[in-house]
């Protein structure tokens, strides 16, 4: 325990040293299966042999330059997300509320262009996006935001998977200029909202003339069996859109993507970063995206995430502490009806490392290689914590 860190975390009482693929192994060289991925981080597993190649080819190529020049890889990793996803252009972050920042500016500068002085973001209740003060203005209200007024102002908040709410506010104030929230809710506990939710928000943003911003930082990169969340809806491509997390596999890399007119309004010295896009971090996501499409995680998150859930149903149908077994792919959420710290202290006990979010939600986001003998014994080891076993 050291005395010299701030005290930010209650941490589990065990320190990693060395990975490989989905398995961590701490000081004593105990071997654990890891459920959680540095949360939602290590997709790709732990100590990716062709990402380690690359990053030390990188190292020993060319690290850091600053934004000064023109960077290549971070232009090619720019092309990269806009295929992906259909956007126009990338402003490539480290982390991920730096990501949330760029977004959060870029609509501000959006409604400025459109004659309107003091513009605000829609935003919804139980949000997360990040720890800045940008982005636990935009947050839920609670722990995040305790202790840190006078926050930023110009956020109007409505309730999660509610298109009917989101569209009345934004027909009752013309100063709303823009609409923020994430396709699945992370920390807010694995929330996963009605089907066409995001449809219903496409529409109300385009007749308001509202931008659609999805903070896909978690639910991004194959996590729920599509390159990001929201595609799996018809119709409902974002203005802009925040990713993070996966993208590194843990060298901080971030994107804020927009297309059409929110591409283009952040011009030559309206935003900046020093590391951000930096060659060794752009090599590295580049990495990240030709691995996950060689592996084809997006079916490996659909499969495996059937089977870890098709397991815990089995284990865990009557039990009456389970009130719901959610998720998409391979981010998955088994609500109980009291605080779930036992059940993640019994996985450690067994050696097996999963979350807990909003006290009550047991949360899974495992790495998207695991293999079905891992899904199992994940499950197994949920559903002997919450049973008392
Ligand atoms: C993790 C997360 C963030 C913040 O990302 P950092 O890299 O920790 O700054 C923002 N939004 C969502 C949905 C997240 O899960």
């Amino acid at each position: 325990m050291s005395d010299h860190l701030m005290k930010t975390y209650a941490r589990l009482p065990v320190a990693f040293v060395r990975g490989e693929g989905a398995w961590l192994y701490d000081e004593d060289g105990t071997r654990y299966l890891d459920a959680i991925s540095g949360i939602a981080v290590c997709s790709l597993g732990h100590a990716d042999p062709v990402l380690a190649d690359a990053l030390c080819d990188q190292a020993r190529t060319l690290i850091h330059t600053a934004n000064l020049g023109h960077i290549r890889l971070q232009e090619r990793l720019a092309e990269r997300l806009c295929t992906i996803t259909g956007m126009d252009r990338a402003f490539i972050t480290n982390t991920g509320a730096e990501a949330i920042e760029t977004v959060l500016k870029l609509a501000r500068r959006f409604g400025f262009e459109r004659g309107i002085e003091q513009p605000k973001i829609l935003v919804v209740e139980g949000a997360f996006h990040g720890r800045t003060l940008g982005a636990i203005s935009a947050s839920a209200p609670g722990k995040l935001q305790h202790g840190f007024a006078p926050l930023v102002d110009g956020f109007v908040r409505v309730p999660y998977g509610d298109a009917d709410a989101a569209r009345a506010a934004l027909a009752g104030d013309p100063s709303i200029v823009a609409m923020l929230l994430e396709p699945i809710q992370g920390e807010g506990g694995v929330k996963r909202p009605p089907d066409g939710y995001l449809t219903a928000l496409r529409r109300a943003c385009d007749e308001h003339r509202a931008l659609l911003m999805v903070d896909e930082i978690q639910t991004g990169l194959c996590r729920t069996g599509r390159w990001y969340a929201h595609q799996h809806e018809p119709d409902c491509r974002p203005d802009v859109l925040a990713s993070a997390k996966a993208l590194g596999n843990g060298v901080p890399v971030a994107a804020c993507l927009a297309r059409g007119a929110a591409a283009e309004v952040l011009t030559p010295g309206s935003h900046g970063t020093t590391y951000g896009g930096n060659p060794l971090a752009c090599r590295a996501a580049l990495t990240v995206l030709d691995r996950m499409e060689a592996l084809d995680l997006n079916a490996r998150a659909e499969t495996m995430g059937a089977r870890l859930v098709e397991r815990l149903r089995e284990r865990l149908a009557g039990c009456e502490r389970v009130v719901e077994i959610r998720g998409r792919g391979l981010m998955i959420g088994v609500e109980l009806a009291d605080p779930a710290g036992d059940v993640r202290d019994h996985a450690l006990k067994q050696h097996v490392l999963i979350n807990v979010t909003h006290e009550r939600v047991i949360r899974l986001l495992p790495p998207l290689i695991i293999d079905a003998d891992q899904a199992r014994t994940i499950a197994d080891a949920v559903a002997d914590g919450v049973l008392g076993r």
